[in-house]
C-alpha cells in the first residue's frame, strides 16, 4: 500500500474537542421525519428527548447540515471539469427517492477526511470519520426561561402556517411546533486527531473543521428555513485540547482555549486555536 492509499494512519495522537453555545435566532424546528395529521395532534411536531420530553438538536441533523455545506464549499473550489453528476457520486436510497451526495477515496478529500465514506459507488473502501457530532440539548437557563412562558405546550410554541393553493387559493392551514427565538443549546464535537501536531494533515483537518463551522453559522437548521426558520449563531466557543499523553497516569496536560466576550469566532478559530494546537 503506498501513501496515497491510506485514509487514515490507525494512529490516535490526541483528541479536540470543540463545545459552545448554539442560539436560536429564529424559531427551529427539527421535525421528527414521521409528519402525520393526527386528529387533535400536531402536524409536525418536533423532535424531544424520549425521557425528559424536552426538545433538542440530534447530533445527527447538525453532522448531516455540516457534511452537505462542506461538500458544496468543497465543489465550488474544485475546478470546473468535474461535473456535479461526478462530484456527487453517491446515490443513497432514502425511502422511494434517490439522494445524491459526495464521498471518494481521495485521502486529500477535506470532506471524506472528517465524515469518512462508505465501500459502493466507485468507492472502493470504508472510509472511518475523524469527527463526531453530539446531540445538542437545551442548556438550564434557557430551560427555566421557556418552562415560564405559557404557550400550552413543553418548552415549544405553535406556529400556524397556510399553504394556498395556487388555483383555487384556498388556504390550508398547518400547525408547525418549534423552539422559540432566543432557545440556547450547548453543542459538542471531537474530532479523533490521526496525524502527529506537525504534520500538514493535522492542521488541514482543524482548517476544514472552522470552516465547516463558520458555513453553519451562516447557514440555517432544521425545516421550513426558506420561511425564514432556523437561524443561529455560535458564540462562546471553547476547544480542549488532549493530547496521548493526557490519557496516561503521570501526565494531565490539556490545553483549554474559549473564545473571548468580543472576540469574533473566525479570528478565535483561524488564529489562536490553529496556532496554539499545531505548534
Ligand atoms: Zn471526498
Amino acid at each position: 500500500m503506498t501513501e496515497k492509499d491510506l485514509t487514515t494512519s490507525g494512529k490516535l495522537y490526541g483528541k479536540v474537542f470543540i463545545e459552545g453555545k448554539i442560539i436560536s435566532l429564529t424559531g427551529l424546528h427539527i421535525g421528527t421525519g414521521k409528519e402525520t395529521m393526527e386528529i387533535g395532534g400536531l402536524d409536525m411536531p418536533v423532535v424531544r428527548d424520549p425521557l425528559t420530553r424536552e426538545p433538542y438538536i440530534p447530533g445527527s441533523s447538525i453532522k448531516g447540515k455540516m457534511r452537505s455545506l462542506l461538500e458544496k464549499f468543497e465543489f465550488a473550489r474544485s475546478g470546473k471539469d468535474i461535473t456535479p453528476e461526478s462530484y456527487f457520486s453517491k446515490i443513497i436510497k432514502s425511502g422511494s427517492e434517490e439522494i445524491r451526495h459526495h464521498e471518494c477515496d481521495n485521502d486529500n478529500c477535506p470532506v471524506c477526511r472528517l465524515y469518512g465514506a462508505s465501500k459502493g459507488n466507485g468507492v472502493k473502501k470504508n472510509r472511518p470519520a475523524r469527527i463526531y457530532v453530539h446531540d445538542a440539548h437545551l442548556i438550564e437557563e434557557s430551560k427555566k426561561e421557556l418552562q415560564g412562558i405559557d404557550t400550552g405546550l413543553y418548552l415549544t410554541e405553535l406556529k400556524y402556517e397556510n399553504t394556498l393553493d395556487r388555483l383555487t387559493s384556498a388556504a390550508s392551514p398547518r400547525q408547525i411546533e418549534r423552539v422559540p427565538k432566543g432557545a440556547e443549546f450547548k453543542f459538542s464535537m471531537v474530532y479523533n486527531q490521526d496525524e502527529p501536531k506537525d504534520s500538514a494533515l493535522f492542521k488541514k483537518d482543524l482548517e476544514s473543521i472552522f470552516t465547516n463551522i463558520l458555513l453553519l453559522e451562516d447557514d440555517a437548521l432544521g425545516g421550513s428555513v426558506s420561511r425564514g426558520y432556523g437561524r443561529i449563531d455560535i458564540q462562546k466557543v471553547k476547544i480542549i485540547y488532549r493530547d496521548a499523553e493526557y490519557y496516561t497516569q503521570e501526565n494531565k496536560k490539556e490545553i483549554v482555549l474559549e473564545q473571548g466576550e468580543s472576540e469574533d469566532l473566525k479570528t478565535f478559530l483561524f488564529e489562536r486555536v490553529i496556532k496554539e494546537l499545531t505548534k
